[in-house]
């Protein structure tokens, strides 16, 4: 089988797929308020669409699927997606990114339609807070899906947290315990300038170093593994069983490691999170491309996929909102 290495010498093995541009939440530091740029349902890929898209990268050896957004949950019969992409020969590891304020009515769905592992977005445990922070949100109906999540018999339950200074550093710690209560694994990420919210969000920049040291002072941490975890490096907290992810794109950048690309809801390749290299596998998909000249299409991308983001180099540079590059 061909597989897809870059000129890095970096194996591509995992697609983040993103399967709407809309969300239910308007977190500041991601969608602007009043954004009007989605794309048109008739842009969308749809799920045969997909389908093809997904069956020529497992045929050049990508075996992971993370389906992400705008938030996926606002896609119809997204669990139907799920199973389709879960039959691909070749896709062994089928994972979410969702906000999670829909989960509690998809969860059991999800878990029956072979969703194996979930990440959700979560900044605060105060009910206000998560208020400001996503324009609106609710978080009681998040809490409850993560709880739907759990008993549908997902493990690990990852919980993604932005730490932005100013805004939810104080919380650190009680995020920690919340998630050594309920068996969920931790991630703090580094706000980046994605966008015009993004970069407006960067006054809010915390590099993760300083959270570290802070949790050291309340917790032992000793390095830990975690298999799946991606750019995260993780510890765990001695004496429980929590391992917590550090993901930090600005303070200590991870490119050398990356092994992904991500497809776009109206199907844009996007070889990078952090540059404008991209493939439109759309027109191709739509003027009758067969299965042969998209794998072609796709080496021929792998083969122009940039070194690196330039986000701390060049943070302006960006003008994509993460919600449409597929986070
Ligand atoms: N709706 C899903 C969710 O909430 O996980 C998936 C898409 S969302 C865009 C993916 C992740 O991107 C979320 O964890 C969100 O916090 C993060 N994100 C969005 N904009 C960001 C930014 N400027 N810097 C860091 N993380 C960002």
């Amino acid at each position: 089988m061909t597989s897809l290495t870059d000129p890095f010498g970096r194996k591509i093995e995992y697609v983040r797929l993103s399967v709407t541009d809309r969300c239910d939440l308007r977190c500041f530091y991601c969608i602007p308020q009043q954004f009007k740029g989605f794309e048109e349902p008739e842009q969308w890929l749809s799920f045969p669409e997909i389908e093809r898209v997904i069956t020529a990268f497992a045929d050049l050896g990508v075996e992971k699927i993370r389906i992400t957004g705008g938030e996926p949950l606002v896609r119809k019969n997204l669990p139907e997606l799920a199973q389709r992409l879960s039959a691909i020969a070749g896709i062994n590891d089928l994972s979410l990114s969702t906000n999670a304020v829909q989960l509690a009515r998809h969860a059991k769905a999800l878990h029956l339609a072979n969703v194996s592992r979930i990440n959700v977005s979560l900044d605060s445990l105060d009910p206000q807070r998560f208020k400001h922070i996503t324009n609106g949100g609710k978080l009681d109906k998040v809490l409850s899906g993560l709880m739907a999540a759990k008993a549908a018999g997902f493990h690990p339950i990852k919980i993604n947290m932005v730490v932005m200074r100013g805004v939810n550093d104080d919380e650190v710690q009680e995020m920690v315990n919340f998630c050594i209560q309920h068996d969920f694994t931790l991630r703090f990420i580094e706000t980046m300038p994605m966008g015009d919210t993004g970069r407006d969000a960067i006054n809010h920049y915390l590099s993760l170093d300083v959270v570290k040291r802070q949790l050291q002072q309340q917790f032992e941490l000793i390095p830990g593994v975690m298999p799946g975890g991606g750019p995260a490096r993780y510890m765990q907290v001695a004496g429980t069983d929590l391992k917590i992810g550090f993901i930090t794109p600005i303070s200590q950048h991870f490119c050398e490691t990356c092994n992904r690309v991500r497809i776009s809801v109206d199907g844009t390749l996007y070889l990078c999170l952090g540059q404008d290299d991209k493939l439109e596998l759309r027109p191709l998909l739509r003027d009758g491309a067969d299965h042969e000249a998209i794998k072609q299409a796709i080496i021929e991308a792998i083969a122009r996929k940039p070194e690196r983001h330039e986000f701390r180099e060049k943070p302006e540079q960006v003008v994509r909102i993460m919600s449409i590059t597929g986070g």
